[in-house]
């Protein structure tokens, strides 16, 4: 119910993507911005942020019964990572498709992971692996919603579903280059 509900809300498709800690540590926040930035889509959120345990753990939790989980959970609250709210018509599967596969040796040539990593443990960025999780890990759609929950006393139930943005972090706008991108 929740998924239609959120896609009911909001028409346009959202995706979170995510500059991990070895993005980070090895200079490549500029050149990931860059590449979704060239693409044409719109960012609308972007922030630096140490991520605390207990929201690695909310963002990964369908991989918690994985051997590697603790090791993500480590890899991602390392250092600090870039929160980046992308938008537009189909950018959750064509952000999939500019990232590469998950394994970096299987991604190709030409994506952020085919081109920039080695490692699956090392991969450098994170991307929304549908719309109703993009929408889920943004945030912004659930704004409205926590205000009408909390009238009713069920806040809690969907507070931790808005995961790494808070309200007054996404920006509405138009890019002055709009009408050179969409006909
Ligand atoms: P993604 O959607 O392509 O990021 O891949 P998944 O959702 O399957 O996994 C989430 C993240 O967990 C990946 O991007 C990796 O950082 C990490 N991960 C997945 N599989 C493995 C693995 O076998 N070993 C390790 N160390 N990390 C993994
Ligand atoms: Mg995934």
């Amino acid at each position: 119910f929740l998924p239609r509900l959120v896609a009911a809300l909001e028409e346009v498709d959202e995706t979170y993507i995510m500059v991990k800690p070895d993005g980070v540590q090895r200079g490549l926040v500029g050149e990931v911005i860059s590449r979704f930035e060239k693409k044409g889509f719109k960012l609308t959120g972007l922030k630096l942020f140490q991520c605390p345990r207990d929201l690695a753990e909310e963002h990964y939790k369908d991989l918690k019964a994985k051997p590697f989980f603790p090791k993500l959970i480590k890899y991602i609250t390392s250092g600090p990572v870039v929160c980046m709210a992308w938008e537009g018509v189909g950018v959750v599967a064509s952000a999939r498709k500019l990232i590469g596969a998950t394994d970096p040796l299987q991604a190709e040539p030409g994506t952020i992971r085919g081109d920039l990593a080695v490692q699956t443990g090392r991969n450098v960025v994170h991307g929304s692996d549908s719309p109703e999780n993009g929408k889920r890990e943004i945030g912004k759609a659930f704004d409205a919603l926590l205000r009408y929950y909390h009238l009713l006393n069920l806040s809690d139930m969907i507070t931790n579903l808005a995961l790494w943005f808070k309200e007054g972090e996404i920006c509405e706008w138009t890019p002055a280059v709009a009408q050179w991108l969409r006909e």
